[in-house]
């Protein structure tokens, strides 16, 4: 049973790593960003309120961003080997709140892996990515956005279990080869 959460700036591969490790260990993979993006596509009343949010690189409230985590843990993780979290928790309210979740699903044993990476290696693989979110404007927004409000999590996570630090530059299947050995 893997119970994961996986953080690191934007542009680091974590869609790509999550994708890997879901498929390998048998994960319910839930992206919140992949989720917005959806959302926004199916003009959803969701998607209406995230999409100015999303496309300007801002965060999502956390009420809205931690019932859509209650809801999809809830619905997807039966028949599954645990679970793999891309993109939440974003703010030290959605790790706490996260926190709370797990206590009440009776969840434990959290593994946290952190990508890291260098910023302009990040800033010129976003854009050559070229999502709708990925104006150089915007990517150094979210990147900051990342630095002040995410960053603060992993030491938050770090006082109280492991973190499992990885380079995220490199090889997609040198990364993962490492990610794996970590997790066994
Ligand atoms: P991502 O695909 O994880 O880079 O997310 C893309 C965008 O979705 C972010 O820039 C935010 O606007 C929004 N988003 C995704 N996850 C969250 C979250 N946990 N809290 C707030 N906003 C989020």
């Amino acid at each position: 049973m893997h119970h994961i959460i996986i953080f690191g700036p934007p542009g680091v591969g974590k869609g790509t790593q999550s994708l890997l490790i879901a498929e390998k260990y048998n994960l319910f993979h839930l992206s919140t960003g992949e989720y917005l993006r959806k959302a926004i596509d199916e003009e959803t009343e969701l998607g209406k309120k995230a999409k100015n949010i999303v496309e300007k690189g801002g965060l999502v409230p956390d009420d809205i961003m931690t019932g859509i985590v209650i809801q999809a843990l809830k619905e997807n993780i039966g028949g599954k080997d645990g679970f793999i979290l891309d993109g939440f928790p974003r703010t030290l309210d959605q790790a706490k709140a996260l926190d709370k979740i797990f206590g009440e699903m009776k969840i434990g044993g959290t593994e946290i892996l952190y990508l890291k990476a260098d910023e302009e290696e990040l800033v010129s693989r976003l854009l050559k990515r070229g999502r709708k979110d990925d104006t150089e404007e915007i990517i150094r927004k979210r990147l900051r956005i990342y630095i002040e409000t995410t960053e603060p999590i992993i030491e938050y996570y770090g006082s109280t279990g492991q973190v499992i630090e990885i380079h995220g530059v490199g090889a997609v299947e040198e990364i993962f080869g490492s990610i794996c050995e970590k997790l066994g």
